[in-house]
């Protein structure tokens, strides 16, 4: 046994002596750029054709065992959706607002000819402070490995760049990484390719070497090392933490060789047919960790939570060629501050005194994930940990109905995430408040008004309409009065000549 692990276990033995019971594990399970309707499971009220195309027979058997939020969001891009999960904070408060480039001082997003980019934490998150451009925090991590859980970090990281100390998930309070760097997308998911590593590309997936020249796709090889670290803990009876997050749906757009043939036989696109392969083995993924639970008897104390980190890219040609998936009936996708971009398919199992085969129309948002967790394992947030926005969501999981209809849930993206503004991209911030959504372009300074409740596709902005413009004022009010608490970057007009 390596000695860091025997160390370690003699920490938990110790803390299982201090904390008495053995706490729940837990098990974050996050897809990348997984769109609402990339699964045959809705999360609609009505089955959509994709949901009828896509085959996530894993998805549908987690929801017969847990609760299913069909009101949940993330943010529109990768890195503020990771920190928000691990700091519990807003983008708007955490300034983490766009993705973050692997190479530390490279801000991402594009030119603009008219409005300056505000100054954002362009290096992502850090745990120690005084790093130039990060939000200093404590990680989730980190609070439960000092309370005696088994942390392991496996597949996509991208919560910092590359020369800062948020960029390893060993200093974030991960006792071992899988695959996590500084890369927001793998250079390749093939293993007959090395991942990537066959030539200078920074993209290429780290720590996987056993399987280079295999024919195994990425997804698989996480879930087989994944699996074998849990070895450690289960059989020792510590605690874990898994923070299993698949670099998959993200382009490069590659086929998953064992499940292709079934969608070209459908009569698919090229294109399409490898995107509905990687979902499939997405979800194999999740039904393999299932089934671990079930070998070792461990399924009613293990918490799993299913989510993604944004919505599915749809309006954009990927580096591949041309759209292949979509998010109707919610608008537009990846990067964009209406629903398709922000609203993500999530599903919490619990234990057996949580709800089983429930639907939860209760808005939640990421940084709920942090205090949720931390309910969970029993532990107290510590008084020195940043001040947290999320609120738990354990509640959610007991037929909690309305606790939350009417809080308000913050989105702001103040960058430009790509080259043209279109539908619902680049300097934007929404408030969602009950069935209303207020959305504010901060290029034009002008508001659009949404129904959720009887418009989920955000087609008919009703801002002019009767007692409408005094609903609007109210959350302008608010979400201005948030982002101002919260010193949220926000983006100035160049001054032209
Ligand atoms: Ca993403």
């Amino acid at each position: 046994m390596p000695k860091y692990l025997l160390s370690f276990l003699f920490l938990c033995l110790f803390s299982f002596q201090l904390f008495g019971q053995k706490k729940p594990n837990i098990i974050i399970f996050m897809i990348d750029d997984m769109g609402w309707q990339d699964t045959s499971y809705p999360f609609a009220n009505e089955k959509s054709d994709f949901n009828k195309l896509y085959h996530t027979p894993n998805m549908e058997r987690l929801a017969k065992i847990g609760v299913a939020f069909t009101d949940a969001y993330s943010t529109p891009v990768c890195t503020p959706t990771r920190v928000s999960l691990i700091t519990g904070m807003n983008a708007s408060k955490h300034h983490v607002t766009n993705w973050t480039a692997p190479m530390k001082d490279k801000p991402t997003g594009n030119q603009d000819n008219q409005m300056q980019e505000p100054v954002w934490n362009h290096n992502g998150m850090s745990p120690e402070p005084n790093i130039p451009h990060t939000i200093y925090a404590t990680a989730l991590p980190q609070i439960l490995k000092d309370h005696g859980y088994f942390t392991i970090h496996a597949g996509k990281a991208h919560w910092a760049s590359a020369g800062t100390p948020g960029s390893n998930p060993y200093s974030l309070g991960f006792t071992v990484n899988i695959a996590g760097t500084s890369t927001g997308r793998p250079a390749s998911y093939w293993g007959e390719d090395n991942f990537g590593r066959t030539g200078s590309d920074y993209h290429a997936v780290e720590n996987l070497q056993e399987y280079f020249g295999q024919n195994i796709n990425l997804t698989e090889a996480l879930t087989r090392e994944a699996l074998k670290t849990l070895e450690f803990p289960v059989k020792n009876h510590i605690p874990f933490f898994l923070n299993f997050c698949h670099y998959a749906l993200h382009d490069p757009l590659m086929e998953d060789h064992r499940f292709i043939q079934k969608y070209i036989d459908k009569g698919m696109s090229s294109n399409e047919a490898k995107y509905a392969s990687m979902i499939v083995g997405m979800d194999k993924s999740l039904g393999d960790v299932l089934d671990f639970l079930e070998k070792n008897k461990i399924e009613d104390e293990t918490y799993l939570v299913f989510i993604s980190d944004n919505g599915g890219l749809s309006n954009v040609p990927s580096r591949d060629g041309k759209p292949y998936t979509h998010n109707k009936p919610l608008r537009s996708g990846k990067g964009s501050i209406y629903e398709g971009g922000i609203r993500v398919p999530l599903i919490i199992k619990g234990n057996n005194k949580d709800g089983k085969n429930v639907r939860n129309s209760n808005p939640v948002i990421i940084e709920d994930m942090f205090p949720t967790i931390l309910e969970i394992a029993g532990i107290k947030i510590p008084k020195t940990v940043q001040t947290i926005d999320g609120i738990s969501m354990l509640k959610g999981l007991k037929n909690w109905k309305t606790v939350t209809k009417d809080r308000a849930l913050v989105f702001h993206i103040p960058n430009k995430w790509t080259a043209t503004d279109g539908d619902g991209y680049n300097y934007r911030s929404a408030i969602r408040k009950g069935q209303y959504k207020l959305i504010w372009s901060l290029r034009n300074d002008s508001f659009e008004l949404y129904d959720l409740q009887n418009d989920l596709g955000e087609q008919d902005n009703i801002i002019q309409n009767p007692g409408m413009p005094s609903k609007a004022e109210e959350l302008k009010l608010e979400l201005k009065s948030i982002l101002e608490r919260n010193q949220a970057p926000m983006p100035k007009k160049k001054n032209i000549n």
